[in-house]
């Protein structure tokens, strides 16, 4: 059965690499022995993160760019990481309303993830659905994710190369250097240039820069994507930026580097589940609840013993 879904992966079957992905956002425990056995064969695609503030044209952008990497001969992956509405717990936006010109065309696989409720967090769920695309043969993972909030910063450290795009209409420079995003860009992109705005953009982020705002200088590119205009250099400046990184060594180290955090959080993953496996847990649990809830023990001591008591 598993070795049956694992051999349409490595064929690059949209609907294995669809039901794997599935697995792997939904039932984290089955997706680790899916993910052993497709192992060996992951490591090659390069992962770009694009993040930046809603409407600023991402998916217009990954749609040109898919479709642009397609004509070169390469085989594109997208995992889009939407906010979960909370009223249905669903993905808010929906892969194929959004990105349909890249899927119509044939030129990428899209994949929508729910950023709430993911077990064992967005960070895992993201980059186990990269290692999937990767296995199916992908050259190119794109993994998309609002550049709001902590955990979406997250997924993008979990790339090669992060691009943050921003817009004349996105709001102050400076405002986008304190949001945290501009940490963990290795390229910018402008889009929207064909709006008023977008020269001004990339002069205030500049000065910003110069500031000491920000560590180190980032290559900034201006696009229409709606037009495709500056998608080819987008492109092109991803290319030098990774054989940069593979020539100086700092690809290696940054995906070294990812592996300890992801092996960091599968402990952590895997002791949390393992925890209340364990016979007789609820008994254990319920027996610290009442000491606690009858003034005999205070909470952390409780959960400390709680604890040896679980592991002993
Ligand atoms: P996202 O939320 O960052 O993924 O943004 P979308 O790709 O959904 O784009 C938001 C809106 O901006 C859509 O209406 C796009 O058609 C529009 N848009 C995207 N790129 C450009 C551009 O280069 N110029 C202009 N004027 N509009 C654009």
């Amino acid at each position: 059965m598993i070795a049956e879904l694992v051999r349409s992966i490595l064929e690059g079957d949209p609907r294995a690499v669809a039901q794997a992905i599935s697995t792997v956002e939904n039932e984290p425990a089955e997706a680790q022995t899916l993910l052993s056995a497709l192992h060996a064969k992951v490591g090659r695609a390069a992962r770009i993160g694009i993040t930046g503030p809603p409407g600023v044209g991402k998916s217009t952008l990954i749609n040109e760019m898919a479709v642009r990497e397609q004509a070169r001969g390469r085989r594109v992956g997208v995992i889009a990481v939407d906010p979960t509405s909370p009223f249905t717990g669903g993905a808010l936006l929906g892969d194929r309303v959004r990105m349909h010109k890249a899927t119509d065309e044939g030129a990428a696989f899209i994949r929508s993830m729910a950023s709430r409720g993911m077990a064992g967090g967005i960070a895992r769920a993201t980059a186990d659905a990269a290692d999937v695309l990767d296995a199916a043969g992908k050259d190119v993972v794109i993994i998309e994710t609002i550049g709001v909030g902590q955990s979406e910063i997250e997924v993008s450290r979990l790339t090669d190369c992060t691009l943050v795009v921003l817009s004349p209409e996105s709001g102050d420079s400076i405002q986008a250097m304190k949001s945290g995003i501009m940490e963990v860009a290795d390229l910018i992109v402008i889009n929207k240039k064909d709006r008023p705005g977008a020269d001004r953009l990339m002069h205030d982020l500049r000065s910003a820069f110069e500031l000491g705002l920000r560590k180190r200088n980032v290559e900034m590119i201006q696009t229409s994507a709606y037009n495709g205009t500056g998608v080819p250099e987008v492109l092109e400046a991803v290319d030098r930026y990774l054989e940069h990184a593979r020539t100086s060594g700092s690809f290696r180290e940054r995906r070294r580097r990812i592996l300890g955090h992801r092996l960091r959080s599968a402990c952590e993953f895997m002791m949390r589940q393992s925890l209340w496996d364990r016979a007789g847990a609820p008994r254990m649990l319920d027996h610290a609840t009442e000491a606690v809830f009858n003034g005999s023990r205070p909470l952390y001591e409780a959960a400390r013993d709680l604890l040896k008591e679980l592991s002993s």
